[in-house]
């Protein structure tokens, strides 16, 4: 039994964050890391303060905006924003053009294919289950690719962030309300058969 199992190879689980993830293909032996593609792929692993998203906190700080970075904007949800706004919620990705697909620059591996359009279409499913996620708890997601000028993705990071500090002088409108009115009707609500003192 085992052996069927240790034949049908190794799927690494869908951790928190990719880039800590890096596992062999199937197959590929043990010189892997030499091919083109893993180079490659190596060299945008360096998720953590990769130039881009440095670029773009730089900005953004320039233009007195506090932030937090690489943390989780809702701790019970295990994703991981690269820029974090609490106060406003606004949660920031700068994603990697491999690991995230960009249409423009993620090219496909020559060697193990199918391994890599898998794994990238996991995070790309992903991510998109991250959007939802962290929109349904009242967050604005705001996605830029790495090869985006920085400057530009300030500007609308600030801007989000402005708009969406102003005091409205009630609960934040758009999404996420339902979720919180829901909670908060959830807590008040008076169990059944008040407590009588
Ligand atoms: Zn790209």
């Amino acid at each position: 039994m085992s052996e069927i199992r240790s034949m049908r190879g190794t799927i690494e689980p869908v951790s928190e964050d990719v880039s800590v993830n890096l596992v062999a293909p199937p197959g590929a032996g043990g010189s892997w890391a030499s091919t083109p593609t893993v180079r490659r792929v190596m060299q945008a692993n360096k998720s953590r303060d990769t130039k881009p998203e440095m670029a773009v906190r730089r900005i953004v700080h320039s233009r007195g905006l506090r932030y937090r970075v690489n943390v989780r904007p809702e701790p019970a949800l295990r994703r991981t924003a690269d820029i974090v706004f609490s106060r406003a919620r606004v949660a920031v990705f700068i994603d990697g053009c491999f690991w995230h697909g960009c249409r423009e620059h993620h090219v496909l591996s020559k060697t193990n294919t199918d391994y890599w359009r898998a794994k990238v279409g996991r995070n790309i499913a992903r991510d998109r289950g991250t959007d939802e996620a962290l929109s349904r708890a009242g967050w604005a997601v705001l996605r830029f690719w790495e090869h985006e000028n920085p400057s530009l993705a300030a500007d609308r990071i600030v801007e989000a962030v402005a708009e969406r500090s102003q005091p409205r002088g009630g609960p934040r409108a758009g999404v996420g309300v339902a979720v919180d009115s829901a909670f908060r009707i959830d807590v008040l609500r008076p169990g059944p058969g008040k407590v009588v003192l």
